[in-house]
């Protein structure tokens, strides 16, 4: 049961050849099995799980079912849930349970999903290997000693080792698309607004944006589909209309124009990576796109720029805990700055304390227009280059990370080199446009992901190709090899 795709299990369900309840048991019982070796939850919630999934089966037999109903998922434990540990990864939030329920898991919950548990990540997001979680990091189930990628590892690990068909997660520079390629499943960043970030624990405001992780492109969209939508509690989600993501995906691809940046294939990708993403464009130029070299000029920036803005922000937002309201306290305060220091000492891990201090330096009065000023330049720079490129091209395609899984403690010495992971992943973040990243091989017996970027809003016309590309190829049903045998 456990092999079968989101939109499979949908089927299943609906046909009555399972119930919920049996599908949730079924999967509850690989995530306990395998949770010491993978470590891709922080919380399993096997009450609530069972009792979503009995509500979903008698919706399902009195025929009122909604898109998703009974179906088991996933949420990264960035999504608040009420009643429920969010822990965001982060030893500050270890005893937090929201009162309240994100709006992407409440449009789930309506939509009819089951939630299993809530994934581990790198501590407030902040990552590319979910070393930084308080929780210890997620194995890649394609490869042990490797890391999943950050920091929606869990929920890309789930996905891959089949614990769950879809989960919900993060990108602020590339937390979707970077574990979806190294744990070799497809995964959606939408465009800036277009999903709601009421109740997802804020790292850079700008930057931040929900959305889906699955095996295949249809299965993202159906996700995608009761994920998407405005939201008036979220001042930054866009008021317009969700396509029909689904009834998109079998347009035939004729005439498609994709760009290939120049930048995206220099030195520093991996000639494997390289390999399997020129081969992935061959497959959609058979299939009717044409190829269109391109630029992107500005690309060189997005890190610097990223690493300027991205802790900015952050410095802002997590200056909300502070031991007084939720969160960890140290013990026996001398007096309230005692109590300030010692609990966000303690509270936070290494990285989230190096972001803080750059984010506040960034923004100190004598540095601000030096660094953060110029880096939102920058930033506009970057936006203007996809402006120019989707003048000519529909889409913009090339690899989404510059390796394959690197091995535990490999970058843990030097944070630049782990920061120069996100090399194509970050300027999609920074103009707000949406990119997705699907698997296109195998390198050393690892994955590797294509990434597509598109036009604001054009999620449809994305998955509609990645879609195209999955129904002639078979990449996104291999599973690693101890989950397949
Ligand atoms: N790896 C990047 C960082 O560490 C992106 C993280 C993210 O997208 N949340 O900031």
């Amino acid at each position: 049961m456990h092999d079968l795709t989101l939109a499979e299990m949908c089927h299943g369900l609906a046909r009555r050849e399972f119930s919920s309840s049996e599908l949730t048991r079924h999967l509850l019982a690989r995530c306990a099995a395998t949770n010491p070796v993978y470590n891709a939850f922080i919380t399993l919630d096997d009450a609530g799980a069972l009792t979503q999934a009995a509500a979903a089966d008698a919706r399902l037999a009195a025929g009122d079912a909604p898109l998703l109903c009974g179906v088991p998922i996933a949420h990264k434990d960035i999504f608040c849930t009420r009643g429920l540990r969010t822990s965001c990864g982060s030893r500050m939030l270890d005893n937090f349970v929201a009162p309240y329920d994100a709006t992407v898991v409440e449009r789930l919950a309506a939509a009819g999903v089951v939630s299993l548990g809530k994934t581990n990540m790198d501590e407030f997001a902040m990552g590319s290997s979910n070393e930084t979680s308080y929780y210890g990091p997620v194995k890649n189930p394609w490869a042990l000693d490797c890391v999943p990628g950050g920091s929606s590892g869990g929920s890309a690990a789930a996905v891959a080792a089949r614990l769950v068909p879809g989960a919900t997660a993060t990108d602020t520079g590339g937390s979707i698309r970077q574990p979806a390629a190294l744990c070799g499943v497809t995964g959606l960043k939408p465009t800036y607004g277009r999903v709601s970030r009421w109740g997802m624990i804020a790292f850079a405001s700008s930057l931040d944006q929900a959305g889906p992780m699955a095996r295949s492109a249809e299965d993202v969209a159906l996700l995608l589909q009761a994920m998407a939508g405005f939201d008036e509690r979220d001042s930054t989600c866009l008021d317009r209309p969700v396509p029909d993501y689904r009834a998109a995906l079998d347009q035939p691809l004729d005439g498609l124009r994709i760009g290939v940046p120049a930048e995206y294939f220099g030195a520093g990708l991996n000639p494997g990576t390289e390999q399997a993403v020129r081969e992935a464009l061959s497959e959609l130029e058979r299939q009717g796109a044409r190829l269109v070299d391109i630029r992107l000029p500005h690309s060189d920036l997005a890190v610097p720029a990223y690493y300027v803005i991205a802790p900015a922000e952050a410095s802002a937002n997590l200056s909300r805990f502070d031991g007084v309201r939720y969160g960890h306290r140290c013990d026996n305060p001398k007096d309230l700055r005692d109590l300030f220091m010692r609990s966000r000492a303690e509270g936070f891990g290494a990285e989230v304390q190096r972001r803080i201090l750059i984010g506040t330096y960034c923004l100190s009065a004598g540095y601000y227009d030096a660094y953060y000023n110029k880096a939102q330049q920058v930033r506009a720079l970057i936006r203007q280059d996809f402006l120019d490129a989707f003048a000519q091209v529909d889409l913009i395609l090339g690899p989404t990370c510059p390796n394959p899984a690197f091995a535990f403690g490999a970058k843990g010495g030097d944070p630049v080199a782990m920061y120069l992971e996100d090399i194509y992943t970050i300027a999609a973040n920074l103009a707000g446009l949406p990119a997705l990243s699907m698997p296109c091989g195998l390198v050393d017996g690892k994955p590797v992901g294509v990434q597509i970027i598109g036009n604001y809003f054009d999620e449809a016309r994305m998955l509609n190709a990645a879609h195209r590309f999955q129904q002639a190829t078979d990449w996104h049903r291999r599973a690693p090899p101890e989950v397949a045998a």
